[in-house]
């Protein structure tokens, strides 16, 4: 069904446009999940805290994931989700590196959950020095992606590499938004700690697309540079830059969500959840952020995208930061 056709009665729809696709091809898709170490711990965690077994990591994962999820988005007040693919590793002449990195999601997989259930919007993940790049471009939008989604520091992408300015081109008039990994990561490998910085964005803004700078730029925990005074600088010089509130209630990311109230910021700011990322808001109950009473009766809702929306509207965030994005988005009307 089509979304707009499905939504119709229930605007404006509220999106977060920030939740990750997880999968092991153990169905066939062709994605592939590799944990070792810290990871995998950590993998085991976000799956139980889900209410999934953690055997889940060895059975039909994407289908488990996504029945879960679906269950979590129609329990919840919103009316979509954002739901985003994985691509691998490339060295900057488009060769894939499948010894790199953690987890392949291919784009089918989203594109194909999202053509069954109105609730999943495609997020596609290409990774532009790929030999087919522009022609793959091509097949998701025609297959219906909202947008682009990347991680630079990640998938070792220099979104400033000059020989990129093809894809920025057709992404800015296909209108498909980039949303770019920005600041440190640690749920999944870092390949090129200096991609991680917002100021390489330049370029595909500077061609036109309209770029969601994921968490804000900020930092992902204590070791690692935070970008967000840099985001928020851009914010004034490009009027298509916006910053997204994914994972920042969180123990280690939750420094600058406040900020991103400001009359000046708000309006650049989008909802996600970044799920299955844990929703933790001890430390915004603690620095004083929230009442106790409010912290304990949210830190209890079941499900994860709930207790996440719930939290940002108890810190005061108002309703256009959750249905900004039917605005941004590539969808179809
Ligand atoms: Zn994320």
């Amino acid at each position: 069904m089509d979304f707009w056709q499905s939504k119709r009665n229930q605007f404006p729809v509220r999106i977060d446009m920030h939740v990750h696709m997880v999968g092991n091809g153990s169905a066939g898709s062709g994605g592939w999940l590799r944990l070792k170490g810290w990871h995998s711990f950590l993998a085991g965690f976000m799956i139980r805290q889900l209410g999934m077994p953690a055997t889940a990591l060895e059975g039909d994962l994407e289908k488990i994931y996504s029945d879960n999820l679906l269950k979590f988005v129609r329990e919840s007040s919103l009316g979509a989700v954002v739901l985003l693919a994985h691509e691998r590793v490339h060295d900057p002449d488009g060769t894939p590196r499948e010894d790199l990195g953690s987890m392949f999601v291919p784009n089918d997989v989203v594109l194909d959950l999202a053509r069954e259930h109105p609730e999943f919007l495609a997020g596609v993940s290409i990774h532009p020095a790929r030999r087919d790049a522009l022609d793959e471009l091509d097949r998701c939008i025609a297959r219906g992606a909202v947008l682009m989604k990347c991680l630079p520091n990640c998938q070792n992408i220099d979104p400033s590499d000059k020989r990129y300015v093809p894809f920025w081109n057709k992404m800015a008039k296909a209108r498909l938004p980039l949303l770019a990994h920005t600041g440190g990561e640690h749920t999944v490998p870092v390949v090129n700690k200096k991609f991680a910085d917002p100021k390489l964005l330049r370029t595909p803004l500077e061609c036109g697309v309209t770029v969601i700078a994921a968490n804000c730029a900020t930092s992902s925990g204590a070791f690692d540079r935070d970008y967000f005074d840099d985001w928020v600088a851009m914010t004034r010089e490009f009027p298509n830059l916006y910053g997204d509130i994914s994972a920042l209630i969180s123990v280690n990311r939750c420094a600058h969500l406040l900020d991103c109230r400001e009359p000046a910021i708000e309006p650049r700011i989008l909802h996600g959840s970044d799920f299955p990322v844990p929703v933790l808001a001890h430390r915004l109950w603690l620095n004083g952020s929230l009442d106790h009473e409010a912290f304990r009766r949210i830190q209890n809702i079941g499900n994860p995208l709930e207790r996440d929306f719930q939290f940002k509207r108890a810190l005061g965030f108002s309703d256009e930061v959750f249905t900004r994005a039917t605005d941004l988005l590539r969808l179809q009307r």
